[in-house]
């Protein structure tokens, strides 16, 4: 389709004090060749929009190009439907509210981004979404609490909902509770599990088909197009749906492991989760002989916070032992219930709770690190703790002891440890292929047919990866949420919000799929990446680097790209040696052509010219931010901004090297194991490419400084704009590029 270009130029917002906004005007109708043209103070106006849409009519404009603030503001106003490119010009945040106004290289900067835009928006189709029929159906794995939630309030929202519960009864872990600790106030009174009701609520509605008994054996295909089977005994159920939750909860931290505390060597020492259940069937006994104990000892943070076991805090443990002592009150007035904790915690409105257990009658709390257990000749059990707030050791008799351990998540394999959980334990996938190199292994729940293994990846302490920043949902499997437990340790009523938070995004996925759209973080982008694969030589680094397994191979290696998997990133893009992959509004041709379009002084004109590829998700915004509060920025530097990091493939750098640019700087966001990359892998891919650049540097005989990378975060608005002009600097103190002019 022909590009019938519309260029509009704000003059508000300080613009027209920085440059001679005419002359740009004129500028754009001599280079871009717009059909029509025109400025204005407010371009964001009502009244400037309503011109906009009577030149797109008028004139048949496909596409718009608005000269004025950041993508970020406005984005509403300046959508004029589908068929109509925008492309958005930053002058505003990019040229005139960080640098000199009125000065020479301020207006070559703003002519080189309306020349960018130019060739950007000709380089560009309107993407066409790739729909095709889906199901809408959410499928929900676990019948605890955060499950049961998570089918309630898909089902509720008028979807058809599969829940696989692999033992017989619906209700998980709440089922084998006495009794839940308060939800409200005054916090004093022991309350019923909420899964009574949510079971007859979920069993009650139509819209959702229970499987007890039943496990998930194989999930193929993709969102919108998951096949699954579920398995129930000897029989097979074949099934379609379009998002799954995952909420198949948690596991006790084994306390076999607690040797330390006596647990297997003192047949008087039980757990939290024994004790529950002497509670709830038939009363509070010793093990050794079936009495009642006078005194029982609970030790908080039994394997969690420790780093030998647990690293991190079970989030429940406080509450259930403060529950677990209300018990023995009522059950046993007159035994004594020693609490010895590291530090308790009950937050928010739970500190009304441990307030009025602290203050019951023969419950005592004391703190200390527990240093040994020994059972005394008398049989009865001796806890010796340091560090207390007498300041000496302090020895704890009783006749039970109850260890109060966490809770490690259900997708970390039995036989695998905490500290052995690593995001690059190989793995095979559930069709028995032999998965990439990079797999990621979990407990087989799913039994995913994707290369990147059998389930959703293991990564800190073998809680499913989720982008803890920005998307507490998201996992690494496009349209398949964590809930409840199994994302992080939590109790009953958080597990019941996070069950509705997960079918939310379940829901979410499934529409945007329908309409053929990413989800998060590229929400609503239709576009996807095009394979020319006459080309392809079946390298495979598009299949190995996408981190989201969208491209499976066909026995060549040839991507077999599954669409709905996709999250839009151009990670595959960046990776193609080939240049054969490309999205519509997306290309390598259309950022070689930006690059081309930059005019780049002559040598002797002593103007360095500096190339920045900025990633969209953090890097951009922080200097919309540094804009705001107009830090300067070195006239040299012309930004790309790109989806990701990981989408810039080493040719673009090699073409800005040979088109004269003096420097490049690539800005994407924080990579490593506290990775803050939106796409996972991007900017750790892109650090992994830019090692072959610095060979390639020094074969061309170009110092390795002209390239560098670097990550930056949203908050890192007062350190950006000193890195680009330290950067600048340091550029301009290696002089111009030996092959400028060439
Ligand atoms: S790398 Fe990104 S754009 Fe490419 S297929 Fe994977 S998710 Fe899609
Ligand atoms: S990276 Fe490019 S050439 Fe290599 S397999 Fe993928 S499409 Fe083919």
């Amino acid at each position: 389709m022909d590009a019938k270009l519309g260029v509009y130029l704000c003059t508000g917002c300080g613009i027209k004090d920085a440059m001679d906004t005419d002359k740009l005007l004129d500028f754009a109708q001599k280079e871009v060749k717009p059909v029509v043209r025109r400025c204005d103070p407010l371009v964001c106006s009502a009244e400037f929009i309503n011109q906009i849409k009577t030149d797109i009519a008028g004139q048949g404009l496909n596409r718009v190009v608005v000269a004025a603030c950041s993508q970020r503001y406005f984005a509403d106003r300046f959508d004029f439907g589908a068929d109509i490119l925008v492309d958005r010009v930053p002058l505003r945040e990019f040229v005139v509210w960080t640098h000199q106004p009125n000065e020479e290289e301020t207006t070559a900067l703003a002519e080189d981004y309306l020349r960018m835009a130019g060739v950007r928006a000709r380089n560009s189709e309107p993407p066409t979404p790739h729909i095709e029929e889906v199901s809408k159906d959410i499928l929900v794995i676990g019948g605890g609490v955060a499950g049961l939630s998570a089918a309630k309030a898909a089902a509720e929202a008028g979807y058809n909902v599969v829940l696989v519960e692999k033992e017989a009864e619906l209700g998980g872990w709440a089922r084998k509770f006495k009794a839940v600790y308060p939800t409200k106030s005054p916090f004093n009174l022991l309350e019923k599990s909420p899964h009574h009701e949510m079971i007859a609520a979920v069993k009650d509605n139509p819209y959702i088909k229970v499987f007890t008994n039943s496990t998930v054996t194989l999930t193929s295909g993709q969102p919108g197009l998951f096949d699954v089977t579920i398995e129930t005994g000897a029989e097979k159920t074949e099934l379609r749906v379009g998002a799954i939750v995952q909420a198949t909860g948690w596991r006790p931290y084994d306390a076999g492991k607690l040797i330390k505390y006596g647990f297997g060597l003192y047949p008087n020492v039980v757990t939290n989760v024994q004790f529950e259940e002497m509670a709830l069937n038939g009363g509070i006994k010793k093990p050794s002989d079936g009495k009642a104990p006078q005194s029982i000892a609970v030790i908080h943070c039994a394997g969690s916070r420790d780093k030998e076991h647990l690293p991190y805090c079970s989030a429940v443990c406080c509450r259930t032992s403060l529950k677990q002592a209300l018990y023995v009150r009522e059950a046993l007035p007159q035994t004594d219930v020693y609490l010895l904790y590291k530090d308790i915690r009950t937050p928010g409105l739970y500190e009304e709770f441990y307030t009025y257990v602290r203050e019951q009658e023969h419950i005592y709390l004391t703190k200390g690190e527990v240093i040994e257990v020994a059972q005394d000749s008398d049989g009865m059990l001796r806890i010796t703790l340091d560090d207390t707030l007498f300041g000496e050791r302090v020895a704890v008799k009783a006749d039970l002891l109850v260890l109060a351990t966490g809770m490690a998540p259900s997708t970390l394999p039995m036989e695998e440890t905490v500290e052995e959980t690593t995001a690059e334990s190989p793995a095979t996938t559930a069709d028995g292929k032999k998965a990439a190199a990079s797999a990621e292994v979990g407990a087989k729940i799913l039994n995913l047919t994707y290369r990147l293994g059998t389930d959703l990846p293991n990564l800190k302490y073998g809680f499913p990866d989720s982008h803890f920043i920005c998307f507490p949902y998201e996992t690494r499997r496009t349209a398949i949420y964590a809930a409840g437990a199994t994302r992080a340790p939590m109790d009953l009523s958080s597990a019941q919000n996070d069950g509705l938070g997960a079918a939310l995004k379940a829901l979410q996925a499934v529409e945007a799929v329908a309409r053929g759209a990413a989800v998060h973080p590229r929400v609503g982008d239709v576009s996807f990446p095009d394979f020319f694969l006459q080309r392809c030589t079946q390298c495979k680094r598009c299949t190995e680097e996408c981190p989201f397994g969208t491209l499976d191979e066909d026995d060549k290696g040839t991507p077999k790209p599954n669409p709905n998997r996709c999250r839009r990133c151009g990670i595959c893009m960046g990776a193609c040696p080939e240049r054969i992959i490309s999205f519509k509004n997306y290309s390598p041709n259309m950022i070689s052509q930006m690059i081309k379009a930059i005019e780049i002084p002559e040598e002797d004109e002593e103007k360095p010219r500096i190339l920045t590829f900025m990633c969209e998700n953090d890097a951009v915004p922080a200097l919309d931010i540094a804009a705001w509060r107009r830090r300067q920025i070195d006239p040299t530097i012309r930004i790309i901004p790109v989806r990701c990091i990981g989408s810039v493939n080493t040719i673009f750098i090699a073409d800005a090297l040979s088109n004269g640019f003096d420097g490049i700087l690539l800005l994407g966001c924080q990579r490593g194991d506290d990775y803050q990359c939106h796409f996972i892998r991007g900017s750790e891919l892109a650090n992994r490419r830019m090692e072959n650049v610095q060979e390639k540097l020094k074969q061309l005989v170009l110092e390795p400084e002209r390239v560098r990378i670097e990550a930056v975060e949203l908050t890192d608005w007062e350190r950006l704009p000193k890195l680009m002009n330290d950067f600048a600097e340091e550029v301009r103190g290696l002089g111009a590029n030996p092959y400028k002019g060439f």
